[in-house]
């Protein structure tokens, strides 16, 4: 998938590239913010549990440590994945959920790709999930329509 990507010709090759940057991105400074919240709330919940006199958490810092990342990490996987935002828990950008988040995170709006349906940018000129083009460029004007259009927009030429 990652070599289909990466082939998608001269429109838009480094879209999807960075898109995945920012999902991993996000997908790690979240992972950092919830051990660093784990670990302040182990200590603090043994510092309250211990029988020494005036024990304190001694972690507290990581707690705050935490939060420019989920910072990051809700900056980074909110565009990642196109305003689908941080509300999806970070189990469901598992791949096996990508093919729901395709079509969640840009909703309504975009082109399916005729090919694999997968929801694009209306601005891509080729599937970001299959790298087939998403529009048919017209043969006398190289005006892009699209795949399923059977005139040229611009011009009127056929396009079958
Ligand atoms: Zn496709
Ligand atoms: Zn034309």
């Amino acid at each position: 998938m990652l070599s289909a990507m990466s082939d998608t010709g001269p429109g838009y090759p480094d879209q999807s590239t960075k898109r995945m940057a920012a999902r991993v991105i996000g997908v790690v400074c979240m992972g950092i913010a919830l051990v660093l919240f784990a670990l302040a709330v182990a200590d603090m919940l043994s510092a309250f549990n211990s029988d020494e006199f005036g024990a304190q958490p001694t972690r507290m810092w990581m707690f705050f440590a935490a939060l420019p990342f989920f910072l990051v990490g809700g900056i980074a996987l909110n565009a990642g994945f196109m305003g689908a935002g941080v509300k999806y828990a970070a189990g469901e950008v598992a791949p096996t959920a990508r093919g729901t988040l395709d079509y969640l995170d840009v909703g309504e709006a975009g082109v399916a790709c005729p090919s694999c349906g997968a929801r694009n940018e209306e601005s891509s000129a080729f599937c970001d999930d299959c790298g087939q083009p998403l529009t048919t460029l017209c043969p006398s004007c190289k005006h892009p329509n699209a795949t399923d259009a059977k005139f040229c927009a611009a011009c009127g030429t056929a396009l079958t």
